[in-house]
């Protein structure tokens, strides 16, 4: 339940900028979520409305934007979206890899009033 944490931090991150822009309302905050990174966007949701109560953050929209995994092949050098339990190149069938995206996790931007 690392949810938790991840969405107190975010939040507090939120709140700073909206504070710095002299926002009165947070509408909307975008999210980008890396698939390995595990992080469920409804438990993201289900804190965000507990822990924004009372700031003026609350009733935000939360969106989430999901990147999945990608690997870049040692072999071939060729980059490819990881599928779960797949760990071979698509291209030449090696399985010596990199992980070059799906770790991603931050406020991409947040709209305010
Ligand atoms: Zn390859």
């Amino acid at each position: 339940m690392h949810e938790l944490a991840i969405t107190q931090s975010m939040l507090d991150l939120v709140l700073e900028q909206a504070e710095k822009a002299g926002a009165r309302e947070v509408g909307k905050i975008n999210l980008v979520i890396g698939e390995m990174t595990g992080v469920v966007g409804d438990c993201v949701q289900f804190y965000f409305n507990f822990l924004s109560k009372g700031s003026i953050a609350e009733g935000a929209a939360l969106s989430f934007k999901v990147i999945p995994t990608m690997a870049r092949c040692r072999g071939c050098d060729k980059t490819f979206e990881l599928k779960e339990f797949d760990w071979a190149c698509p291209y030449c069938q090696g399985n010596s890899m990199e992980i070059i995206g799906g770790k991603e996790l931050f406020v991409e931007s947040i709209e305010v009033e």
